[in-house]
């Protein structure tokens, strides 16, 4: 149970972390930006007030204006096209800490873990739950519209696969668009809202690159639509060009991720949370998909 705490609290993709973060490198996220090479396992907190800031209250969290659902996108351009859909991290990685500490070449020149354990509220809702309930939505959605779609993952009763992994399933399967959902954990106080993570070009994914930023601005611009803002603390008008993400930098198919909130922010964290949000989180994406497709 010690080591679910740990997957709990750890980092995203934030650009700030928790105490508990900086003195555990196996918190570091995919999408952190301050992510470190340490093989060190994690290891619990010695006092849950580690854990539970003070001003963070499970209780406190506002009641969600969530949109109204939004209309699902069954545009005939998503027929036929194989779309590959990563939900962020699993629910085992907690508790096989050498594997997915083990190092991998994440391109670029970056030497990285090969999996973290993600982020999640300070109540105990981990960022992995979050991602697979988007993803199966979106699957479900895009399958609806005739796309042919593969899951990295199914559930939540594994670990990892390494992000070199989840960039060769994309690959493998020659997939027509790939995406990375993710929820972000920053402790910056106010930071809130959605940012979209681009590639840059490098010596493996140089040709999808062009691609991977159309269809990132066309989702930043079909995601405010969920109700969740751009966000206000990385990022420009909620996107962010990264070239340290394995998933990005070995992907030879036009690939991003979507940070779709801080679950560190009370405001988001209640949208977040919320099964009204997360089918229109997969609509807004489906929406974009369609868009690119034409
Ligand atoms: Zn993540």
């Amino acid at each position: 149970m010690s080591l679910l705490v740990v997957a709990l609290i750890g980092g995203c993709g934030s650009s700030t972390s928790t105490a508990a973060d900086r003195s555990d490198p196996a918190l570091a996220s995919e999408e952190s930006t301050t992510s470190s090479s340490s093989m060190t396992p994690p290891t619990a907190p010695s006092t849950s007030s580690d854990a539970v800031p003070a001003t963070e209250s499970p209780t406190a969290a506002p009641t969600p204006t969530i949109a109204p659902h939004l209309p699902r996108p069954l545009s005939p351009g998503l027929a036929g096209k194989v779309i590959v859909i990563d939900a962020g991290h699993d629910g085992g990685n907690a508790s096989h800490p050498a594997e997915i500490n083990q190092l991998v070449d994440a391109g670029n020149g970056v030497t990285k873990a090969c999996d973290t354990t993600g982020t999640g509220s300070f109540d105990g809702y981990p960022e992995y739950a979050f991602t697979l309930s988007v993803a199966q939505q979106l699957a479900g959605t895009l399958r609806a519209a005739g796309a042919q779609v593969v899951m990295v993952r199914e559930d939540s009763s594994g670990w990892g696969p390494c992000i070199t992994e989840r960039a060769r399933i994309g690959n493998e399967a020659h997939a027509d668009l790939a995406i990375s959902i993710h929820g972000d954990g920053n402790d910056t106080p106010g930071a809130r809202g959605f940012h979209v993570l681009v590639p840059v070009a490098t010596a493996q994914n140089a040709t999808m690159v062009p691609a991977a930023q159309r269809f990132g601005t066309l989702l930043r611009d079909s995601f405010p639509a969920t109700g969740m803002p751009v966000s206000n603390y990385l990022g420009t008008n909620g996107i962010m060009a990264r070239g340290d993400l394995g998933g990005l930098n070995l992907s030879t198919v036009p690939k991003v991720f979507i940070e779709c909130g801080n679950m560190h922010n009370g405001d988001d964290l209640a949208l977040m949370r919320s099964a009204a949000f997360q089918q229109n989180a997969a609509d807004a994406i489906a929406a974009a998909m369609g868009s690119y497709f034409g």
